[in-house]
């Protein structure tokens, strides 16, 4: 966890917030597999003040730059490593958190990259006040890294039906679950509405089989059904 100038970073705000992220993760692991291990486990390091770049994504998507920003990625974050002490080969994934703050606004907001079945994520965001935000978004990244692909169209919203989280549903909308690579919950065919807690967030029939929460199947019509939700 880094600090950048005029971030607040409350350190048993963020732990408490980890846990319920890992909680609601192992919640819906379990709803697709049954019990288990919890997938994600947190431990916080720091807060550590940071001054230096924090890059989140390449200038354009041309492979010299994509190559350029990864190299420089490497080097930011081995200095940051520096700082914090971290033996990179202690973590499965490392996850660069960099509490920052935008003068003039105190809303929340997190925006972030995670290498797709890499080990690293980055997410800057806002370290105070409400979390939620912060909280969806490193979900968010870090299923990239087990190997989640994005499922929203050019204008963020669910594609049909990998962006579901109950594609079955009948009628199919409005949906209950904003599946966490889309990040809104679907209200209509291309429309959706910010979730509001982590328990409006789900892991949908293609994201449980792209990171190996359910079998490998064809994507056919009849394979989109999940499990059902505890209680409902
Ligand atoms: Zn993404």
């Amino acid at each position: 966890m880094l600090a950048g100038e005029g971030a607040n970073v409350h350190v048993d705000h963020w732990r408490r917030g980890l846990g319920a992220l890992s909680s609601r993760l192992d919640a819906e692991m379990r709803r697709w597999r049954g019990a288990g291990k919890p997938p994600f486990q947190f431990e916080l390091v720091g807060p550590f003040r940071w001054d230096g770049a924090f890059p989140l994504s390449p200038p354009s998507d041309r492979f010299a730059d994509r190559a350029l920003y990864m190299l420089g990625l490497w080097r930011v974050l081995r200095d940051i490593d520096g700082v914090a002490d971290v033996d990179q080969s202690n973590w499965d994934v490392r996850l660069y958190v960099f509490g920052a703050r935008v003068p003039g606004w105190d809303g929340s907001f997190a925006e972030g990259i995670g290498i797709q079945n890499g080990e690293v994520a980055l997410v800057r965001a806002s370290a105070g006040g409400d979390i939620f935000l912060p909280l969806q978004v490193i979900g968010h990244e870090l299923l990239h890294t087990v190997g989640a692909s994005d499922k929203y169209d050019d204008g963020g919203h669910a594609l049909e039906p990998e962006g579901l989280v109950e594609p079955e549903m009948a009628p199919r909308y409005p949906q209950v679950h904003a599946e966490w690579m889309v990040g809104e919950v679907p209200v209509s065919p291309g429309a959706g509405k910010p979730p509001s807690s982590l328990d409006d967030l789900g892991v949908g029939p293609v994201t449980a089989r792209e990171i190996g929460w359910a079998p490998l199947v064809r994507l056919a019509a009849s394979s989109t059904r999940g499990p059902a939700w505890p209680g409902r």
